[in-house]
């Protein structure tokens, strides 16, 4: 008896083919093409056998068979839908980078779509015809940012590669193999997990040479580290800690004027790498990518997508014998970026040499005053107070640079302080990551806290949507 129900429900599947031609399904047919919309249909019919096998009811299947063309555009969704999407940072971390690092000016972006739509010179020297360097697109504007940085002795060039970790290595790889580079203990850092300073030394063939101890190391601990196998002094940017108490490090001077004595490059790897100087937005106590030139460093490596306000990508700027001979390593072949890297770094430079700082999303968002993230603030806060059982304070808070920039800095904002009755800040905190254009935001104190530093102004109709479908629940 049972098994002939089964198989009377079994009969009220539709077949895919009969599916396929529903009339609520040509539209998604039309947008997702014909094999997207059979396999959905496939998937979805396969998951209501599988209930009808594990006991589903009559009464149920045909609810499960009224709200088929909805599972199969849900299913479509999921399928064909993409993986990476953007989401909204309302968290006031401005460098996130679980959430991308910094977005792109409009300019880049623009860069971008015309460069990937079509061909483009990127190894071509359109003057003399001839092959030509991808490097000449971005060194020339460095050129331009660095200028008063470069001495008489020697020029300044810079080359990109795929992000600040390859640029160590590279560095190292090309001065130091077979040699030894000397390191500070206070500097052993690991940067994100799988970036640790020992381990990069060991991939790239050079022999780490620790002086000094974990929170003093003084000039004369190089100084008496230095012998004939000694290829280059390094210092690392403590991007993610700080070291206080009873603490020395030498003056970034003195390193130099070693190094210069010795005859022995000194590279740092400043992480972050500003372009700007922070001290215009209240940050002090961090140098950017000239002062460390202008002290005589040889070489400096940082991200593109960090202060800098760009894509994703590793610089490394400096003298341009060392740099030549980084271009020259086999391996920089294998770490290059693609045109579109190019592309938007390009325009990213371009904002920095016209002085236009808040074309730049990341230093447009450092810049904003409390004031400023105040009054838009009290405005969506208004708009969230019209909706049901929502509470909301706009109060006093702090943002954060974020990737590895000043680690202890904190800017000054004004937050939105968030309950949902009947829902606790955790269970509101993912209901807005499971919202249609996910929303990140932190809590403190049992409240979800919103910080609109980080929020473009056209995402703030959207944070009220999202609470709109919350609060509903
Ligand atoms: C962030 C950082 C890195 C890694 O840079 P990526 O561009 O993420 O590869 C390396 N060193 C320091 C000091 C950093 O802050």
């Amino acid at each position: 008896m049972k098994t002939a129900s089964k198989a009377g429900l079994y009969r009220k599947l539709p077949s895919v083919d009969e599916v396929l031609h529903r009339a609520d399904l040509a539209e998604a047919i039309a947008r997702e093409g014909r094999s997207a919309v059979t396999d959905a249909a496939r998937i979805v019919l396969e998951r209501v056998r599988k209930e009808i096998d594990a006991g589903l009811d009559a009464e149920k299947l045909d609810l499960a068979l009224s709200g088929l063309a909805d599972a199969i555009a849900r299913e479509l969704r999921s399928s064909v839908g993409y993986s990476l999407r953007p989401v909204i940072n309302a968290t006031g971390v401005i460098l996130h980078t679980n959430l991308g690092r910094a977005p792109l000016a409009a300019s880049a972006i623009e860069n971008i779509a015309s460069t990937a739509a079509g061909y483009s010179n990127l190894e071509l020297d359109l003057a003399a015809g001839e092959r030509g360097k991808r490097d000449v697109h971005v060194d020339r504007l460095f050129r331009r940012l660095f200028q008063d940085e470069a001495r008489d002795d020697h020029q300044l060039s810079t080359i990109v590669v795929n992000n600040n970790a390859a640029a160590v290595w590279l560095a190292l790889n090309t001065l130091a193999a077979g040699g030894e580079v000397i390191v500070s203990r206070g500097e052993l850092v690991e940067i994100g997990g799988s970036f640790r300073i020992p381990d990069v030394m060991a991939q790239s063939n050079g022999t780490l040479r620790e002086v000094g101890t974990t929170n003093r190391t003084r000039i004369s601990d190089y100084e008496q580290a230095i012998n004939e196998k000694s290829r280059l002094l390094l210092r690392v940017h403590r991007s993610n800690f700080q070291i206080t108490g009873f603490t020395e490090q030498p003056a970034l001077e003195d390193l130099v004027a070693l190094a210069q004595a010795r005859n022995i490059p000194l590279v740092e790897d400043l992480g972050s790498g500003a372009l700007l100087d922070l001290r215009t937005v209240g940050v002090g106590g961090e140098a950017g990518v000239s002062e460390s030139l202008r002290a005589g460093v040889d070489v400096v490596t940082y991200s593109g997508d960090k202060l800098l306000g760009g894509p994703q990508a590793g610089l490394l700027t400096g003298r341009a014998d060392l740099i030549a001979r980084m271009r020259k390593n086999s391996l920089f072949r294998a770490l290059r970026v693609d045109k579109l890297t190019y592309a938007a770094l390009e325009a990213t430079l371009l904002a920095y040499v016209k002085g236009d700082h808040d074309a730049i999303p990341a230093l447009r968002m450092m810049r904003a005053s409390k004031e400023e993230i105040g009054a838009r603030a009290n405005k969506l806060a208004a708009q969230l107070r019209g909706l049901a059982a929502v509470e909301i304070e706009v109060l006093d808070g702090e943002s954060v640079i974020g990737g590895g920039a000043a680690p202890s800095a904190t800017l000054p904002t004004r937050l939105i302080a968030v309950t949902v009755k009947g829902a606790g800040a955790d269970e509101l905190l993912s209901r807005l990551r499971g919202a249609e254009t996910p929303v990140i935001a932190r809590v403190q104190d049992g409240r979800v806290l919103l910080d609109l530093r980080t929020v473009l102004p056209q995402e703030e109709a959207t944070i009220v949507a999202a609470f709109g479908k919350t609060a509903e629940k």
